[in-house]
């Protein structure tokens, strides 16, 4: 029987996805955050497309704010996009 994958939303598009088709954003501690291949690092987590496009909307919809409750710089989503970059 085929394993069933969990799906995800994007906080960028906002689209439904499987889970592998993402990447989790984590926030490791205040302003803290990385990009968690595994999905296995502790914090508080986002599922993201793995396209720097959709890090820009969730950026521009607030759609950080909103999973992380809190403010996220922008060099903090540069910073992102540039990891990211290695998984396009
Ligand atoms: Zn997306």
């Amino acid at each position: 029987m085929a394993k069933q994958i969990p799906a995800r939303v994007c906080i960028g598009c906002g689209e439904k996805k499987e889970k592998n088709k993402l990447i989790r954003i984590v926030r490791i501690s205040e302003g803290v955050y990385e990009l968690d291949e595994s999905g296995k690092k502790n914090g508080r987590g986002a599922y993201i497309c793995k396209n720097a496009e959709c890090l820009n909307l969730a950026f521009k919809k607030k759609g950080l704010e909103r999973s992380f409750k809190e403010s996220v710089p922008e060099e903090t989503v540069l910073k992102l996009k540039g990891e990211l970059e290695n998984f396009e």
